[in-house]
């Protein structure tokens, strides 16, 4: 499965029928919550999905709810299917860490009064929030189209006049990005507070490629260049250059204002987080400027990824970075963040796999950058800040990074044949 998500650019029209249609979801979701947990207060059994979708039918054709009829069945009952599944997963959930007690321990508690405590209520379903963002609401299957401009999502029209019916189509912000008539899965609308987007999983039969492969490649990411390969190639760090520089610090700039203002409209015993309208501008403007950023470092990473793949090495060797580690250093977290590692690493492995290029993950612990290329011997204690590794045994002198490179261009060979 591959998985898409492109960003919508509906009209006016469209735009307020999709908050409708959200609006519906939460509302469906929370209702069909709101029964489950009323029937357990009352010690009644849990209700089934199909029982829920029956009574919301009734519901829906009472004059009390008529406005639900304005909206697809399809929205409301993928939502109450969806908490169906939340429940399914807190079940399970709850079976896994269910405390399992000895008839012993059981008659122990019964004879100090205690009851065995049953259930851990954690990951139980809760309710669907506006404030928080909760907007998103499923399509059926078989009801959306796809073109490479438009997709097609079921009565966003009410009428169904022909000229009417336009209405269905919502422009797509990439064009062709979406395969046309592909078998599509699970077809979703979300709202990020500033836009719409629609996502889909697509079948895909990962391609064997053809031709000949070309020498392995190892690479060795880190801080001072995002990659650096063992054939020498270097991919300097993005979040060094101007552009992104500039971003940031707009980014830190409406950040402060933002809480200005809110510091500005708190008076004591008031509501401080009352949002104006000044604000609610500013946060829009602060969720541009980080889609922007966010846009751009992630554009970089598939541009590297997608070039390191087309060279068609015959395998691909990654170290398996310590993350979380590295984020526990607060000088290191933000820059390590910003480069997205984990994200680099899952893009070289999809596309790898789409393109039938092994990947290797090295072992956590391999020595990559302490390792001599020259004479095998390893530097214990090698500094951050040592860039020229200088062997004490041979004398070897040696760039770091690209060291490593070569070292876990190597350790991949040693882990699979070469073709
Ligand atoms: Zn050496």
């Amino acid at each position: 499965m591959k998985s898409y998500k492109v960003m919508l650019i509906p009209n006016k029209k469209q735009r307020t029928r999709l908050f409708q249609f959200a609006g519906s979801a939460r509302f469906a979701y929370n209702w069909a919550l709101n029964r489950e947990m009323t029937a357990f207060k009352n010690g009644e059994k849990f209700i089934s999905e199909y029982d829920l979708r029956k009574e919301f039918t009734l519901m829906r054709n009472s004059d009390e709810y008529k406005w639900l009829k304005k909206i697809s069945n399809n929205v409301t009952k993928q939502a109450i299917r969806d908490l169906g599944i939340a429940y399914k997963n807190f079940f399970e959930k709850q079976e896994k860490t269910k405390i399992k007690y000895t008839k012993k321990k059981l008659a122990y508690l019964a004879r100090i009064g205690k009851s065995p405590a049953v259930y851990d209520m954690n990951g139980h379903p809760k309710f669907k929030c506006k404030r928080k963002n909760d907007y998103s609401f499923y399509q059926a299957t078989d009801k959306i189209q796809i073109t490479s401009t438009h997709v097609k999502l079921e009565s966003i029209a009410f009428s169904r006049r022909k000229n009417r019916q336009k209405l269905n189509w919502i422009k797509l912000a990439e064009v062709g990005r979406i395969p046309v008539g592909a078998k599509y899965k699970n077809p979703r609308i979300s709202y990020d507070s500033l836009n719409w987007w629609f996502s889909v999983s697509v079948e895909f039969e990962p391609q064997k490629s053809e031709g000949k492969f070309t020498e392995s490649i190892g690479i060795d990411l880190g801080l001072k260049s995002l990659a650096v390969c063992s054939d020498g190639k270097i991919y300097p760090n993005i979040n060094k250059t101007k552009t992104i520089r500039k971003l940031e610090k707009r980014q830190r700039r409406i950040n402060r204002s933002i809480s200005r203002k809110y510091k500005m409209n708190g008076k004591e015993g008031e509501d401080r987080y009352l949002k104006t309208k000044n604000i609610i501008k500013s946060e829009e403007l602060l969720l541009k400027n980080y889609h922007r950023l966010t846009n751009i470092r992630q554009n970089y990473r598939h541009q590297i990824t997608t070039e390191i793949i087309k060279r068609k090495p015959s395998l691909i060797c990654l170290e398996d970075l310590n993350v979380k580690g590295m984020m526990s250093n607060k000088h290191l977290s933000k820059a390590v963040q910003a480069q997205g590692f984990y994200e680099f690493r899952r893009q070289i492995e999809y596309k790898g796999e789409w393109t039938g290029i092994t990947v290797i993950i090295a072992d956590r612990y391999y020595p990559s950058s302490k390792t001599c290329i020259a004479c095998g011997n390893v530097k214990k204690d090698l500094r951050l800040s040592e860039r020229i590794y200088r062997c004490e045994k041979c004398g070897n002198e040696v760039d770091r990074d690209l060291q490593a490179a070569i070292n876990l261009k190597r350790y991949g060979e040693s882990k699979v044949p070469v073709r």
